[in-house]
């Protein structure tokens, strides 16, 4: 790890000012920053510490929806009673990422701005070649091992999986990143695979400031469904993020919200199997069915075409499930 000034901000504005020097980082939990630095990815010139930044750590939720600060912890968030209640996906999909300790460090904002876990990204050392890391030095993965990486939204530079679990929860109930002067959807808050060196629509000298996730009644019907090699601290091989509303009867679909993860560049909104599914009576066969519509246009690598199954499968279990609280 090469050596770094440290600054502690006192304000948003005095963070924002810091990040934007060159070679600036900011550090929240510190739970990615430091393995990227000790790895050799990150080479941070100023670690500008936010963690001490008041007002930023706050949970509110209302009948309009729910606003949660950059620096509230993931176990803070997950815990919530009224984010349990009226947003279920979203606590389970942080109940079932990373591991107790982490959940205690880690904030919102760095949670969405966590990096790919592609093992040749983060191994500069053996593996110089990645798009990622060096725009234009190749793709170690494409013709490596596979397994962990993604079908959707790759691109012949890139085909590194987005690994969190929060974000797809978030894009599937169309949540808004706050960066200070400016709001995006987190839907386009995430860039696909074309540019695999630019992840994130935020420029330097930006920060994350909260989250904001609209109400309705699907976000609070709603679960994340997460399979994995091991049943904790473990990523997503493929995961969905379902929330559901019927008509009056109980059985006939009105809204339907779906987002994969694990399988592609950037938490994937599944918009085709909604439309397929929508004003349908939810029946096990025509779940399955629309449920392929998940993976369109797929491609694999070899050793990663298990996802292209596996991820319908995970979709329309999740549905399925959805309807059996109804
Ligand atoms: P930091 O490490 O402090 O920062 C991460 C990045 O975000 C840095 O680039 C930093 O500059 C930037 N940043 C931080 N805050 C802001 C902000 N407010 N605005 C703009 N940029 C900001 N995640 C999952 O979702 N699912 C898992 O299963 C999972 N498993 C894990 C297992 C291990 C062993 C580890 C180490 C991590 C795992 N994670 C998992 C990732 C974990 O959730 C992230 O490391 C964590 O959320 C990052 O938050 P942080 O506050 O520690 O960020
Ligand atoms: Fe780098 Fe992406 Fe290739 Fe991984 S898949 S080596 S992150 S370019």
């Amino acid at each position: 790890m090469r050596d770094f000034s440290y600054l502690r901000a006192g304000s948003v504005d005095a963070a924002r000012q810091a990040a934007a020097l060159p070679g600036a980082m900011l550090l929240a939990g510190g739970t990615t920053l430091v393995d990227l630095a000790k790895c050799g990815v990150a080479e941070p010139e100023t670690v500008v510490d936010i963690t001490h930044l008041r007002g930023l750590d706050t949970i509110a939720v209302d009948d309009r929806g729910a606003t949660i600060g950059a620096l509230a912890r993931m176990s803070q968030v997950a815990d919530h009673a009224d984010i349990k209640s009226r947003f279920p996906a979203v606590s389970e999909a942080l109940w079932q990422a990373a591991s107790a300790q982490l959940r205690n460090m880690a904030t919102i904002g760095g949670n969405l701005m966590q990096r790919t876990r592609c093992p040749y990204f983060r191994d500069p050392a053996n593996f110089p070649a990645c798009n990622k890391r060096s725009p234009g030095s190749g793709c170690s993965a494409i013709g490596g091992v596979t397994r962990g990486h993604a079908v959707l939204g790759t691109s012949e530079a890139c085909i590194a999986t987005y690994p969190g679990d929060l974000a797809v929860a978030l894009v599937a109930f169309d949540a808004i990143v706050h960066l200070g002067d400016r709001q995006v959807a987190v839907d386009d808050f995430f860039l696909p695979g074309s540019t695999p060196e630019r992840e994130h629509a935020i420029e330097p000298g930006e920060m994350i400031t909260a989250i904001g996730i609209p109400a309705s009644a699907a976000a609070r019907r709603s679960t994340y469904l997460k399979v994995r090699d091991r049943q904790s601290y473990e990523f997503a091989a493929a995961s969905a993020a379902v929330g559901i509303e019927f008509e009056a009867d109980g059985r006939t679909i009105r809204d339907l919200r779906v987002a994969l993860g694990g399988v592609a560049t950037k938490p994937w909104r599944a918009r085709a199997v909604e439309e397929a599914l929508k004003g349908k009576v939810l029946e096990p066969e025509v779940v399955r069915q629309a449920s392929l519509l998940a993976v369109e246009g797929a491609v694999d690598h070899g050793a990663n075409h298990y996802k292209i199954e596996l991820a319908p499968r995970v979709v329309a279990r999740a549905i399925l499930k959805m309807g059996e609280t109804a």
